[in-house]
Parts: structure tokens; sequence; C-alpha cells
């Protein structure tokens, strides 16, 4: 089929003119790294400023900003976690978060000495992991993995053990998008005794994740980037249930304490996963997120991930048919079953390409080794968008020889 009868037969297509900047011959392939705003997003903050900030004023606390961050975090996993409420909460980056969150896991399994992670990892989830080994006397136990895959659980059943205290993963990966079996891995990790902390910054909007049904114990991610939220928009994370009496984060603010209006003499946690919260909440940065999750409601998150799968399939045929003759491969899972949102594409020419292609409004990124991303964040991009923009490839790997 072409990019037209595809666009014709997606039944997700009139979304995209929600989206600011859809009017324009932009090819955005870069959603997954930051995505586009909603239109709604820009009346709605001019809304926020005039009408609730500027005339409620501090009134606002009680009447709805203070538990923001709790009841978007329960819309988020209600909408695309696979949480069940009172798990999930917004505030800080993700950086920040996966600090709080590995202090919390590794301090609840006292004795172990190991944080089991991959190489391929984004670099600041390895270097938080090298951060807080150090700080609790901890060892790094690496697995490696090819970049155009990415983790597999017999390489986790090889590396778990009574030493693992925690195992720290990404589910779809930065760089090959691939998809981890995160129930298989989260029971393998259980059985040794550990606990598994989930990076979904590639997942959040764009798969299905069912962190319940899967049994995880933490995850994390951003909102920036499958979620819309904005430019540093709050990250999330997730505590399972189970976990919230005893878990404890240490960067201990007011805000997570048990009565913050208390103002009391010492820190005491509070009950549910308000606990991980530190400082005064993000209201203002919220908003955005808030847009796209109410988008992400009305479609529903199978559909949002068909769609994704569709586009993902069209790229990677589009890749065989325009680029393998010039040396192009693809450094991503050929089973839409194991691909995330994004397809790479690898020549060792694609930094020069990506300068060229910015230049002509076609903006994907560019990831080590000679890696094209091609991001495709469902409700903001067309079959006919991911068509221009891979001629576009073409044309530009043809001319630079
Ligand atoms: C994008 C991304 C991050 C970003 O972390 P920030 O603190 O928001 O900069 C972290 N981890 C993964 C896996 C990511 O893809």
């Amino acid at each position: 089929m072409t990019a037209a009868d595809l666009d014709a037969a997606d039944p997700l297509a009139h979304h995209r003119d929600r989206f600011v900047g859809a009017e324009t011959d932009l090819v955005y392939f870069d959603g997954n790294s930051l995505g586009r705003p909603l239109k709604v997003t820009a009346e709605r903050l001019a809304e926020f400023v005039t009408g609730t900030w500027g005339g409620r004023l501090i009134r606002g606390w009680d009447e709805g900003w203070f538990d923001l961050p709790l009841t978007l975090g329960d819309t988020l996993g209600r909408v695309a976690l696979g949480a069940g409420p009172g798990q999930v909460t917004f505030g800080d980056s993700t950086t920040v978060l996966l600090y709080k969150a590995m202090r919390a896991a590794v301090a609840a399994r006292p004795g172990r000495t190991e944080i089991v992670l991959d190489r391929d990892n984004f670099p600041t989830d390895r270097y938080v992991a090298a951060g807080v080994a150090e700080e609790c006397g901890l060892t790094l136990r690496w697995i490696d993995v090819d970049p155009a895959e990415g983790v597999r659980p017999e390489q986790v059943a090889t590396v778990v053990g009574e030493q693992t205290a925690l195992v720290v993963l990404s589910h779809v990966a930065y760089r090959s998008a691939w998809i981890a079996d995160a129930p298989t891995i989260t029971a393998l990790a259980h059985d040794a005794g550990a606990l598994v902390l989930w990076d979904l910054s590639h997942s959040a909007g764009s798969v299905v994740v069912e962190l319940d049904a899967w049994q995880a114990d933490l995850a994390v991610g951003c909102s920036y980037k499958y979620l819309n939220g904005g430019p540093g928009a709050p990250a999330f994370l997730y505590a399972a249930q189970r976990h919230l009496t005893t878990l404890t984060q240490p960067v201990q603010g007011w805000i997570g304490g048990a009565d913050p209006f208390l103002m009391g003499p010492t820190y005491t946690p509070a009950d549910g996963v308000r606990r991980f919260q530190s400082g005064t909440p993000p209201v203002l940065a919220l908003g955005p997120v808030r847009d796209m999750l109410e988008l992400v409601e009305e479609v529903g998150i199978e559909a949002v991930r068909e769609k994704s799968v569709g586009l993902t399939e069209h790229a990677v045929q589009l890749a065989d048919e325009l680029l393998a003759q010039l040396g192009v491969e693809v450094a991503s899972p050929r089973d839409p079953a194991l691909r995330g949102g994004h397809v790479t594409l690898r020549h060792p020419s694609m930094k020069a390409v990506t300068e060229r292609l910015w230049q002509r409004d076609v903006i994907p990124d560019y990831r080590d080794p000679g890696g094209l991303r091609i991001g495709l964040s469902p409700l903001s991009t067309s079959y006919a968008e991911v068509e221009r923009g891979l001629v576009a490839v073409r044309e530009v790997l043809a001319q630079l020889g």
C-alpha cells in the first residue's frame, strides 16, 4: 500500500491536526525525544496563568494543585502503565527519580552486594547506578548486549543470584527500540530475591505496559517523549502497592513527609507513593502532560500501539526498498512484537546525513554507532511524513556518496 492509502485507512489520522505544526511540510522523526505540543495546551497554559494561578492564587494548593502529582499519576497508571491507583507520582527529572528509586531498592535488600544492569542502557541510568553503588558500597554487574537488539531473559538469568539487590533495565531500548520481556525478567529477578526497576522513558504512551500484571517493583520514565509534556517536563515514578509501607528514599523533603503542614521536628515518610516526592509539586509543568493523557485515554493505548506498529513497519519497508542498496542496515528488531516506537537505520555517513536533513526540515536524530533514529510518535505522525522523510534520507545519502 502507498503512504496515501495507509493514511486514508488510518482511523487515528485526524488526531494529527491537534498538534502544533501539523499543517507544515516539516517531517518530525523525533517525537520519541521531544513530542510536539498539542494546540489545546497553548490555550490551557494561557488560561492557567490568567485564570487559575492569577485568580485563585495560594487557594489553588487546596483546590487540586497539592494532589496533582498523585491524581495525574493515577491517570497515567490507568491510561498507559497498567497500574492501579495510588502507585504513581510525578515530579523531578527521570535522573533524580532513578536515584531515589535505586536508593530505595538497595536499602530494602540489605546484605546484597550487586546492581545488575546492561552496558547499552541510557547513560544517565548507568551513571546514577554507578553513583549509588559507590555511595552504598555495591558492585555493578554488567550484561553485554548487541546494540541492534537488547537484554534477553537468558542473559539476566546468568547474572542474578543471592548477591543481587536490584536489576535496572529499560523496557524499550533507546538505541534499537528492542522491547525487553519484562514479565519474564521480573520473575527471574524475584526468584533470586532481587527487586526490579524498569525505565519506561521510551515506553510510556507508545507501547502497552502492564506494571501490575508484571509484578514490577519500581518504574520511572519521562513525560516529554511520547507523553508530549514539553522540554524538561516532570518525570513519573511507580512503586508497587506492596512496597509502599517499607520503601524509603533519601531526599527527605517536607512534601514527602507524613504531614507537611505540621512543620514537625523530624521527617516521617508519608503513607503511599507521596513518600517519593520531596519538594513543592511542579503544577505549572504538569499541564501539557495532562492534555496528552486525555488524548491517549480517548484513543486508547492499544490503538496507539497499533498505529505505532503500522508506522514502524512502513519505515522498515521503505528502508528496504529505498536505502538498502545504498548500504543502510536496519539496526532495530524486524519483528514488530519486539520493536517499540522507533527504527534505527545504520550507515557510516548518518551523522553527516542528520545535519543535512535538519537543514531541509527533516528532523530525525543521530546515535552512535552510525545510527539515524526515526522516531514515529503515533498520534502526531502520518504515513506520508514517513515516506517524505525516507525519500529525503535517500537523496542526501546519494549526494554524500
Ligand atoms: C530520555 C531518557 C532519560 C532522560 O532522563 P532525564 O533525567 O529526563 O534527562 C532517562 N532514561 C532513559 C532510558 C531515557 O530514554
